[in-house]
């Protein structure tokens, strides 16, 4: 952590940059998120989120000025619920042939 002095900005205007990363071997998303005050670019912090980075948590940079957050197009089924779908359906096409 580099910012260790107050300044003598009272940050009264913050701004936000987002940045959405595609990783497309694992077709998963994430949004990194930064907030700086527009008058001095202070950066904010992010509390409560772990340090490092997750597939399917939020997390922040060491110095906590970076969220990354994994998110998914909502009209877009995750790679995870493409599994599950396709095993419920393995069920139903096996439990059709049982009756048979
Ligand atoms: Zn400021």
């Amino acid at each position: 952590m580099e910012i260790l002095v107050p300044s003598k900005c009272m940050h009264p205007d913050w701004g936000a940059s987002v940045k959405v990363v595609h990783l497309d071997r694992l077709d998963r998303y994430y949004a990194e998120v930064c907030i700086i005050c527009t008058l001095c670019e202070v950066p904010m912090r992010f509390i409560g989120l772990p340090v490092g980075f997750m597939m399917n948590l939020p997390t922040c940079s060491a110095d906590g000025v970076v969220a990354s957050l994994p998110c998914h197009p909502i009209d877009e089924m995750m790679p995870e619920e493409k599994v599950k779908k396709e095993s419920l359906e393995l069920l139903v096409v096996d439990g059709n042939t049982e009756e048979h």
